[in-house]
């Protein structure tokens, strides 16, 4: 696999030598690579202030750049949460996939470059301990912040080729759900057991969920935010098959 190095100061050493246990997915919102390389390597400044970097970016033709080595922190997640862990920059691999987002016209991502993606993960995965269920979007550690990889990203494909969790729920499951859909106590209370942050307010958890775990939501009328049962089902597997970390 080709990965093009280039060095960024953008980085950290890991404190306590922490070793990466998350692998976390963005999209980088610019026009191009260039552009968000730029705020990489310091030439521009972040629209949003603030330094910020990533261990790898993969542009649309699949082409991959190391920002940072993987020994160090990087500084891509920000204000994040998962599981009881606050810095997920300390614990993990921040990967970005070119993608114009929100700003300028989220599109699908392109075959090439889900395939360098998972050439890329499953290389990550070879040399760390990462939890298939520690595979996860920028949204899901910022729920209130962030939007990204987004609903477009294929999580089931990644989760076919080997990274990465995808539900698959059955009858257990489907029965459990109904009291997700009534109940917004057991359903916040699933959301913690899988992981969100419990700072983060619902309407917030549900989105980011659906941005992961059903991206139907986006296609329903009327969908983005609403639970239902076909939703809370992939949740209660979540929650049936969580790790004991
Ligand atoms: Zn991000």
């Amino acid at each position: 696999m080709k990965i093009i190095r280039k060095e960024t100061d953008h980085c950290e050493e890991r404190k306590g030598s922490v070793k990466p246990t998350f692998l976390i997915i963005h999209y980088t919102e610019t026009k191009n690579l260039t552009d968000a390389e730029d705020y990489f390597m310091g030439r521009k400044d972040h629209p949003e202030g603030g330094r910020v970097s990533a261990h790898y970016m993969i542009d649309q033709d699949g082409s991959i750049v190391q920002y940072v080595d993987e020994a160090k922190r990087a500084w891509h997640a920000g204000v994040s949460h998962w599981g009881g862990i606050d810095d997920i920059n300390l614990h993990s691999i921040g990967i970005e996939l070119v993608n114009p987002g929100r700003k300028y016209g989220y599109q699908p991502f392109p075959v090439q470059q889900m395939d360098a993606l998972v050439r890329l993960c499953k290389d990550i995965m070879s040399r760390h301990i990462i939890s298939p269920h520690r595979v996860l979007g920028h949204s899901d550690v910022a729920p209130t912040r962030k939007q990204d990889p987004g609903e477009l990203f294929k999580w089931q494909t990644l989760a076919q080729a080997g990274i990465g969790v995808w539900p698959e729920p059955g009858e257990e499951d489907r029965r459990m759900a109904s009291d997700y859909v009534r109940d917004k106590n057991s359903l916040k209370e699933a959301f913690l057991t899988v992981g969100f942050d419990p700072q983060a307010d619902m309407n917030s958890m549900v989105v980011a969920f659906q941005r992961h775990f059903y991206p139907e939501a986006f296609t329903e009328l009327d969908g983005k935010g609403r639970v239902n049962e076909t939703m809370a089902a992939r949740l209660h597997w979540l929650v049936r098959n969580r790790p004991n970390l």
